[in-house]
């Protein structure tokens, strides 16, 4: 048992890390050209944190989060998601009281104990950004055109995107009413869960994955019909914004969102590509969040997007990640006079910048030969006896078979070269 990870985590091997480095560069720098700065924050909190931000009739918190009491008998979450962690930081550093808004972005590990599958798994990994302190159209906006942007640029063709509004309390509380009236007759039909959000939060109903749930909510009463004034303009703001963006979007009142926090703009990029698990991005307005975990009213808009969704897309699309050349040059030694000598170049090399090996399990020269090949090394860099004496080693090409003679002082200066 303990030679294999805990169910629903991955282990994510060197032969298939540079993907992720590829997409959390791209990430990162695009982030830069929207003006979005990096936050970290801990991978556990007071589990209240979640329970008051996330909202206790969701899934995450009824069911799915890992939670824990410490050895000092607090309750400890491991965090679901990244947007309570960065809203709480916000608070705690009084980021308010600087120039709004503010833009974050991150890069976490979420955990949720839910049934793993393709596209869903309990250790996993999300980008998110945030901008607070602006209740104007135009960041959602900017936010749901950044997403688009990122999944552009990593090659990912067949997506949608679908917004809704979820309203305010205010508009809500009207809906709310709608939908109990119309779920009424099939109370009884409702799952437990269902039951208890029947009183507490029946909009979640709509959102439910049960089989039977799904069937009963077939007609209901929809928030995108009861939005207030304000609620409805800040939809049409958006709608506008988007169009200038020239970002092509469908209106779907569905879009409910599994966190509590959300109002107004809530949206979701979906994809048929990648089996049942199908939305890669979703975001939305929390205008109420910040105040509701214990800081000033001061709205907010984000989204978190699945890394693990986003890879297995890319993969399903036939997107190319660039596999990045693994070694520039091996060093074959022959003798112990050559190995010293080789050591010294080898530092020497690396510390110019090349990425250079050297055999460690004493290999015969045949030996060292196959594994440069094993490590698709360019070159080999090989030394003698003889290329001691003449000062020199002999610089082989691997694709070619080429070889020739370079100077030793001159091997850093001609590799380099090479590469460019
Ligand atoms: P779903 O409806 O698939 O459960 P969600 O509404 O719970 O998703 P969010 O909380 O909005 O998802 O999280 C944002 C994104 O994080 C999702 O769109 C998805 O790409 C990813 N995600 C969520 N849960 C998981 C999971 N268990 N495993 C892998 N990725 C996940
Ligand atoms: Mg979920």
């Amino acid at each position: 048992m303990v030679t294999s990870a805990p169910k629903g985590t991955k282990d994510i091997l060197p032969e298939q890390v540079y993907k992720w480095q590829y997409v959390e560069e791209k990430f990162a720098e695009l982030c830069e050209r929207y003006g979005f700065k990096e936050i970290r924050t801990p991978v556990f909190e007071h589990t209240e944190l979640f329970t008051r931000g996330v909202g206790d009739t969701t899934d995450i918190v009824q069911k799915e989060m890992y939670t824990f009491e410490d050895h000092g008998h607090r309750s400890i979450t491991l965090k679901p998601e990244g947007t309570s962690p960065a809203v709480r930081a916000f608070i705690e550093h009084k980021q308010y009281a600087e120039v709004q808004p503010t833009k974050y972005y991150y890069v976490t590990p979420c955990y949720r104990y839910e049934k793993p599958q393709a596209g869903r798994l309990r250790e996993f990994h999300q980008f998110g950004i945030e901008t607070f302190g602006t209740g104007d159209m135009l960041a959602d906006a900017e936010v749901i055109c950044f997403a688009n942007d990122f999944l552009g640029e990593m090659g990912v063709t067949d997506i949608r995107l679908r917004i809704n509004s979820v309203g305010c309390p205010e508009c809500r509380k009207k809906h709310r009413e709608a939908l109990k009236d119309f779920l009424k007759p099939n109370y009884d039909k409702l799952c437990n869960t269902c039951k208890d959000r029947y009183e507490r939060n029946p909009m979640r109903i709509i959102d439910c994955k049960s089989p039977e749930c799904q069937e009963i909510v077939k007609g209901a009463p929809m928030m995108i019909d009861y939005l207030c004034d304000d609620c409805r303009e800040a939809f049409e703001d958006l709608q506008k914004n988007l169009d200038a963006l020239g970002i092509e979007y469908e209106v779907d009142p569905t879009i409910v969102r599994g966190l509590d926090y959300y109002t107004k703009t809530a949206f979701e990029f979906v994809t048929d590509a990648i089996g049942a698990q199908g939305t890669v991005c979703g975001g939305g307005r929390y205008d109420h969040l910040v105040e509701e975990v214990g800081g000033p009213p001061i709205p907010g808009v984000g989204f978190g997007l699945g890394i693990e969704r986003l890879l297995l897309l890319m993969e399903n699309l036939g997107v190319e990640i660039p596999e990045p050349d693994a070694v520039d040059a091996f060093i074959a030694v022959m003798g112990d006079e050559a190995k010293a000598c080789g050591l010294k170049l080898l530092r020497e090399l690396r510390q110019k910048g090349l990425r250079v090996q050297m055999d460690t399990l004493a290999r015969n020269v045949k030996g060292q030969f196959k594994y440069a090949n094993r490590l698709g090394a360019r070159y080999t860099v090989v030394i003698g006896d003889d290329e001691i004496k003449a000062g020199v080693v002999s610089l082989k090409e691997m694709a070619t078979s080429e070889q020739r003679e370079v100077k030793m002082e001159n091997l850093a200066e001609e590799l380099i070269k090479r590469e460019e």
